[in-house]
């Protein structure tokens, strides 16, 4: 007999787990989650500093995509790692709790999505939050999501921290009034531990919600549509194919490189794109897979030759490390609770400039090129981030295989004004480091921008190195206009039934900041689009019963 739930959530990540909690806390209401990968209950993944494991490679933990050529990167192809297994990329992240700038929701707004600027999505962040750290009017208290302070103590992220106020700057919660200044990473971590999405809002309800089904090492193929109606989806299972049908909707959540694959898979997208392929058309919506935006990354880089607080390879180094795996099993506390990116900051390249434009983010070790080689050496490194690029690229399909990996073109550093605020922030910052009395005399070398002299020398450095900051989002805007993916005022994807998006790639523009708290603000908003809808339709007696 086919199998056949309310509602099918496909991807266990940030945009598909706060879905599936809410709609089936109704206890009645049968809610299936599909994950192409497995429960994820690895140490490396429980132990923040172990991303280091699953980040730089292919396993079962990531899928580690490439870029096609980026012409802006010289030709240079980019790396996309992706969670994959419950907890989605929130499984392998660096773990730092951001919501991006309150105008970027106004912003949405402005964009032509009502509903979605800061004064309506701020009681949302607060639901699904439990802040250790903040107790005011912008933390949540009791939500599943744990947000805590850093557990980590090192020498040098004392040193940093004095460093960034020695140059002026003031230390904030981003996360709060105001953005501009510098802070010690909020993680998402509980008592030292990962809090990965399905740790947050999957894992404490899987054994007591019947009505919850989880299918792991699940991947959906298909969308199976009746007409213009999304009425199940086609899986592959430990090698079988099979359907499973949903009565009521299709919920997207696979991330903003997968949702656009999939529905281009099964029909959905720019029929100029999928008619060479062979795909027939269900829905010609020409923006699936474009407007995709993500953060350049540029990272500079100083040796310093000392083993004491710096992550690194060194014997002596790894003698530490050995030593603070004891103190993480003792006391879940030290070295092995770093998320790497332990202090962000954010500035605004002009007094006017409404928001900050550059978001930088310092490591206490050298993991460069995504740690894909290993680096011997000790030291510092510092992500600069162009917080609202202006190169849009895409994601099409290579084939109709949906074996095959989707093209992926960030289309990175395309726009001068792109390029022109990676210099600034990495000039600026550069600067701090090199005149502090904290960083700047331990420096034994400066890795990549020691001969940089002019803005072109800049410029060139940070096209021969840049990649992402692992933020891809936009692939089916949502907006209220002709050429939407998704609708804002619904999250269902424009001219079918049935079908909803529920993760990164419904971001009209890319926030200023990580993308996690975002994303599971646009699950806990799908749940709130559903929910609603549900009650309207149901029976005054079972429409009370809801809400109860
Ligand atoms: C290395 C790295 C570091 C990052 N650091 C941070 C950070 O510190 N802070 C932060 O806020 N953000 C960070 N991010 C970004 C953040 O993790 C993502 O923005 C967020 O996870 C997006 O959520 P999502 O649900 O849209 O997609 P994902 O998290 O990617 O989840 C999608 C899920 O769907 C599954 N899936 C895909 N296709 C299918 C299919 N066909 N069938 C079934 N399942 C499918 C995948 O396996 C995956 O589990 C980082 C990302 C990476 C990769």
């Amino acid at each position: 007999m086919t199998e056949m739930h309310d509602y099918i959530v496909v991807g266990g990540g940030p945009g598909g787990c706060p879905v599936a909690n809410r709609l089936s806390v109704d206890g009645r209401t049968t809610v299936c989650l599909l994950e192409a990968g497995g429960d994820n209950k690895h140490a490396t993944v429980r132990v923040p500093l172990l991303l280091i494991a699953n980040v730089p490679k292919k396993n079962g933990f990531n899928w580690a995509f490439d870029t096609v050529p980026q012409k802006g990167l010289n030709g240079r192809i980019g790396y996309q790692p992706r969670g994959k297994g419950m907890g989605g990329s929130s499984a392998i992240n660096a773990l730092v709790y951001m919501r991006g700038h309150p105008g970027d929701y106004d912003e949405w707004e402005a964009m032509g999505c009502p509903g979605w600027g800061y004064r309506d999505v701020l009681p949302l962040f607060r639901k699904s939050e439990h802040n250790e750290v903040f107790r005011d009017a912008f933390h949540g208290q009791g939500g599943e999501l744990n947000v805590a302070a850093l557990r980590t103590d090192n020498r040098y992220h004392k040193l940093l921290t004095d460093m960034l106020r020695q140059a002026g700057l003031r230390e904030t919660d981003p996360n709060g009034a105001e953005q501009e200044g510098y802070s010690v990473a909020q993680v998402m971590q509980k008592n030292g531990e990962r809090c990965s999405s399905a740790n947050a809002f999957i894992e404490p309800i899987q054994a007591t919600r019947k009505n919850l089904t989880v299918h792991l090492n699940t991947q959906a193929t298909r969308i199976v549509f009746e007409g213009k109606r999304a009425v199940g989806v086609e899986v592959v299972q430990q090698g079988q194919a099979r359907t499973i049908r949903a009565r009521k909707e299709v919920i997207l959540a696979a991330g903003a490189l997968q949702t656009p694959q999939l529905l281009q898979l099964s029909g959905v997208g720019r029929a100029a794109d999928l008619k060479p392929l062979g795909i027939p058309i269900v829905h010609d919506l020409p923006e699936v897979g474009y407007q995709l935006s993500d953060h350049p990354d540029f990272i500079l880089g100083y040796q310093i030759p000392d083993a004491d607080g710096l992550l690194g390879l060194s014997p002596k180094g790894l003698f530490g490390l050995w030593g603070q795996w004891g103190r993480y099993k003792r006391e879940q506390r030290g070295m092995f609770t770093s998320n790497f990116a332990e202090i962000n900051g954010f500035m605004r390249l002009t007094p006017r400039s409404p928001r900050p434009e550059v978001q930088y983010e310092f490591v206490v070790g050298l993991a460069i090129d995504h740690a894909r080689k290993l680096e011997p050496r000790h030291g510092l490194s510092c992500h600069i981030l162009c917080l609202r690029p202006k190169s849009r690229g895409s994601v099409k399909l290579q084939s109709a295989r949906w074996q095959d990996a989707p093209l992926i073109d960030p289309n990175f550093l395309d726009h001068p004004d792109d390029v022109r605020e990676m210099v600034e922030g990495a000039k600026r910052v550069d600067r701090i480091v090199k005149g502090s009395r904290e960083i700047g005399p331990r420096i034994k070398k400066d890795l990549f921008t020691a001969d940089c002299r002019s803005d072109a020398d800049w410029e060139a450095v940070i096209r021969a190195r840049a990649d992402t900051n692992y933020h891809p989002v936009g692939t089916c805007r949502m907006g209220t206009d002709d050429r939407a993916v998704v609708d804002a005022r619904s999250l269902k994807v424009n001219g079918l039934q049935g079908l909803r998006v529920s993760d990164a790639s419904v971001m009209p523009a890319i926030t200023g900041g990580n993308t996690t708290a975002p994303t599971v603000l646009i699950s806990e908003k799908c749940a709130e689009f559903v929910l609603a809808e549900a009650r309207a339709s149901a029976s005054p007696v079972h429409a009370a019963a809801m809400v109860s």
